[in-house]
């Protein structure tokens, strides 16, 4: 019997979280769960010319790892919280103290100061 595809457990944890509509784990901020692509605000290969918006909002709600799983944390709702995308990408970018492997041309980091 295959295993059931990680995607599907992440789903459902996303709408287990989702349902209790918690604050952001990270600044502690109301989410607005309604929110989904920033109107207005379009990617590079966005083509469609009746597209309203195709790019996440930066307030929208994200599922965020507490112990970040490229630093081991499990892919289990035990360490997941609701965040707002934009304190999700902040506290990626600000946890990784350590030496990792980062993927080729995205070594360069600004100085934290
Ligand atoms: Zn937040
Ligand atoms: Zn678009």
């Amino acid at each position: 019997m295959p295993a059931p595809r990680n995607t599907a457990i992440r789903d459902r944890h996303r709408a287990t979280i989702a349902r209790g509509k918690p604050p952001c784990g990270i600044c502690g901020d109301t989410i607005d769960y309604s929110l989904t692509v920033a109107p207005g605000e379009h990617g590079k290969r966005c083509t469609g010319p009746t597209c309203t918006g195709c790019v996440p909002h930066p307030m929208s709600y994200v599922v965020d790892h507490v112990i970040p799983v490229n630093r081991g944390g499990p892919d289990i709702l035990a360490n997941k919280q609701a965040a707002h995308r934009m304190c999700n990408r902040a506290k990626s970018d600000r946890t990784d103290g350590g030496p990792i492997l980062r993927r080729s041309g995205s070594l360069t980091r600004p100085n934290r100061t």
